[in-house]
């Protein structure tokens, strides 16, 4: 069963559309479950019914046609209580319903599994028999493994409008459903999308369409002449290896010989398709085919074909250089949209970026924060082979990507659009003017940064200095570590592009999401291993060079805070605190006389630092809340996991109890205390924030002008009450509720975005 069930999934997986998908799937469970009858619902849910889609068994034309109420029948019961149903004798259930137009015979044994996604009922799988029997526990485990693997795929299809016949009398984009991700840059973008994907991966390619397919028969025979040429030579120069590996490129070449593959990507050309998708297409039919055989020998042969497939695409693409052409609002699509693929598109043209991998703290994500572009990460259910020329809709407050909207959608986002260049326009009036509540407590705002590129932003925002920049990525841009004299020279840029303001620094803070390809970190929890002060304390030499290089860049200026990321315990302080003064007094040792001792702040951001803060904020000059991180933490949501995104709150009760804890035991202290993670640009916490007490509030400079509107709106007064009242509330979403009511009321709405009302 284990062996039959692997079969199915992998053809499945490389099924060429769903309606492929399911009359493999029927055909293949009812041949190993030899049973008599083996179909597919699927759920039509604005009808409010569930509709025959596949079938092995039943009448073929009943497929589209046979639909039931969501709780009708048997298939109804499934439907509605979301669990399997295994019958022996269907007939005498109480909800049993005979179904003519099916060609139903009397079948007694019934076996019926939902088929479930993000908590929503999406269709069921059924099988059927003539003879009275109650199924197995391993077919229904068959089953049960199929519908989770399918549900991602049907809720792909429906995302693009993959399901023909399902939804009678709607068309596909007046669903609108979308497909959920993380937000990676908040804004609202509406442009068409270009899908970038690796060079010489097969399944990354897209499907395109040509209208000028003479040009791409082309490119596939110049490829196909290349790589033949490659293989030939190839062979020539490996005379000295075995013969039986030397027979692997006579046998690559008499396949490139052969019709099938090269008349059968020719045809698809001249359906339509670019040469790049035609070959795929053709390549992957052969790998399933070969894939599915029973002899291992012949299985193995896929490999060769997929290895041959890369190498002529390898050459198409080499072929077919030139400058890429970008619409005029273009969305960048990929499973891995690099920084390299959001700098290679011309700024004008970019209006966002989506992603299926990656988080907010994806470099690729700082990157679209810094240029102002809306970014959706993670977004782990995109279907990103049939995204090219789309119409997408990119809601990065939400992390939601709509494709190929209805007018309903695309007109509330353009409502969204227009409203927010509106408020920003309004807002810029704002930069020249203090940080101060009505009530006058004055409340700095920072930036945080982490590219040089986002300097000139930061210094045009009206902040008052740099409240957070994350080293790491000049680390992770090279291929090497850079040199204290690199590192130097990178950070007197930034200490003298804000001076005399403040510009605090964050040590290193590798590990977790953020790796450095030459430092590889290989962990199966990584946001529970090695990472922040872990590692540069492991590594003095690491933390030494940085630490210099920092030093050394504020030579005669005086404005540079170290913060220390990742503090879990007290000793991890006292230790960072002894290289740090360290470093300074050989500095001095060494004649650099202007190096003024920096101060020197600890990152709160896991929850035993919130317990030891009374402790913690004796040892240094300043604590920073990372909130992005002590949420993660506090509420056991990765926040790199789009899959328990909605999860992830930075208004739960308990998450507002810590963030409250760390500002009173700074002020008790009389240690400044400011907010550095996404918490700090969000209007409705920024309010409890001010409420709280922080001394200051850093963010991305998209924020900047909002959060400025905020605190010269509430006074300190007004925000204590609301953090008073929101305490007495259970969760987070009727905390945010009550602050969006009052920023509505203060005439703030216009801060208010989709997701966060
Ligand atoms: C945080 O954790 O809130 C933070 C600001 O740091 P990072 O997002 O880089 O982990
Ligand atoms: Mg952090």
């Amino acid at each position: 069963m284990l062996e039959a069930m692997r079969r199915i999934i992998q053809e499945v997986n490389s099924a060429k559309n769903l309606d492929h998908a399911l009359n493999l799937i029927v055909s293949r469970v009812k041949q190993v479950i030899k049973t008599d009858v083996c179909s597919v619902y699927l759920c039509d849910t604005p009808n409010q019914q569930i509709v025959l889609m596949a079938t092995d068994g039943l009448q073929p034309s009943a497929v589209g046609k046979v639909r039931l109420n969501l709780t009708e029948g048997l298939i109804g019961l499934v439907t509605s209580r979301a669990e399997p149903v295994n019958l022996a004798n269907a007939q005498s259930h109480p909800q049993f319903k005979f179904l003519p137009d099916t060609g139903e015979e009397n079948y007694s044994g019934f076996l019926c599994v939902p088929i479930v996604h993000h908590r929503t009922v999406l269709g069921v799988i059924s099988v059927q028999q003539v003879e009275v029997r109650t199924f197995k526990e391993d077919e229904l485990t068959l089953l049960v493994t199929i519908a989770a693997q399918l549900a991602g795929a049907i809720a792909h299809a429906e995302a693009v409008g993959d399901i023909n016949g399902l939804h009678q009398g709607i068309r596909h984009n007046e669903l609108d459903r979308p497909i959920k991700g993380l937000s990676g840059s908040a804004g609202v973008a509406i442009g068409c999308s270009i899908v970038v994907y690796p060079p010489a991966d097969l399944e990354a390619v897209p499907v395109r369409k040509t209208d000028k397919p003479e040009t791409e028969v082309k490119v596939f025979l110049k490829a196909i002449k290349a790589t033949k040429k490659e293989l030939t030579d190839l062979k020539e120069r490996v005379t000295h290896l075995p013969e039986e590996d030397q027979a692997l490129f006579a046998a690559y070449l008499l396949m490139l010989e052969s019709k099938t593959l090269v008349s059968k990507t020719l045809e698809r050309i001249h359906q339509g398709y670019w040469a790049s998708s035609a070959l795929k297409d053709t390549v992957l039919e052969h790998i399933n085919l070969f894939s599915s055989m029973e002899d291992d020998y012949l299985r193995e042969r896929a490999q060769d074909i997929r290895d041959l497939g890369r190498r002529i695409l390898m050459h198409i693409q080499s072929g077919s250089k030139g400058a890429k052409t970008y619409h005029k609002q273009t969305i960048l699509v990929g499973h891995e949209v690099t920084a390299a693929d959001l700098m290679d598109v011309p700024e004008s043209k970019l209006v966002g970026l989506v992603s299926s991998t990656g988080s907010g703290s994806s470099h690729v994500a700082i990157l679209a924060r810094a240029l102002g572009v809306p970014a959706v990460m993670g977004a782990i259910d995109l279907p990103i082979n049939q995204l090219d020329s789309k119409t997408l809709v990119v809601d990065g407050y939400q992390g939601n990507i709509y494709i190929e909207p209805s007018p309903r959608v695309m007109e509330e986002f353009s409502q969204i659009i227009q409203e927010e260049n509106e408020l920003s326009a309004e807002l810029r009036v704002l930069k020249s003017l203090p940080s101060i509540t009505p009530d006058g407590v004055h409340i700095p705002l920072f930036v945080n940064s982490g590219l040089l590129s986002d300097l000139p932003a930061s210094q045009n925002s009206g902040a008052e200095g740099i409240g957070l920049y994350r080293t790491e990525f000049p680390f992770m841009t090279r291929d090497r570590f850079p040199s204290e004299d690199e590192q130097c020279k990178i950070y007197r840029q930034i200490l003298k592009s804000f001076e005399p303001n403040p510009v605090t620094l964050r040590t290193l803070d590798i590990g977790g999401d953020k790796n450095l390809a030459y430092f590889p970190i290989s962990e199966e929890n990584p946001f529970l291993g090695w990472r922040g002060i872990r590692i540069s304390l492991d590594h003095p030499d690491i933390f030494i060079t940085q630490l210099k290089a920092m030093m050394l860049a504020s030579d005669g200026l005086d404005n540079l805070n170290i913060l220390l990321p990742m503090i879990t315990s007290v000793t991890e302080v006292h230790e960072s605190l002894k290289y740090i003064h360290k470093v300074h007094e050989e500095l001095i040792e060494d004649g650099y006389k202007n190096i003024c001792m920096p101060k020197v702040g600890a990152m709160i951001e896991v929850p035993s630092a919130v317990y030891q803060i009374d402790r913690i904020v004796k040892l240094v000059d300043f604590v920073s809340i990372g909130t992005n991180d002590l949420v993660q933490y506090i509420l056991a949501v990765d926040r790199n996991n789009s899959n328990v995104a909605d999860l992830y709150d930075n208004l739960h009760p308990s998450v507002i109890q810590a963030v409250k804890q760390i500002i009173q035991s700074a002020s008790k202290n009389n240690v400044s205390v400011s907010v550095c993670g996404e918490m700090a640009g969000d209007p409705a916490c920024a309010l409890l924030l001010l409420g709280m007490g922080a001394d200051m509030l850093s963010m991305s400079v998209v924020s900047l002008l909002k959060i400025k509107w905020v605190i010269r709106s509430f006074s300190y007064a007004h925000a204590k009450q609301l953090l008073e009242e929101v305490e007495l509330l259970e969760d987070g979403v009727s905390v945010r509720k009550h602050l969006n009511d009052a920023l509505s009321e203060a005439g703030l709405g216009g801060l208010i975005r989709p997701g966060k009302r």
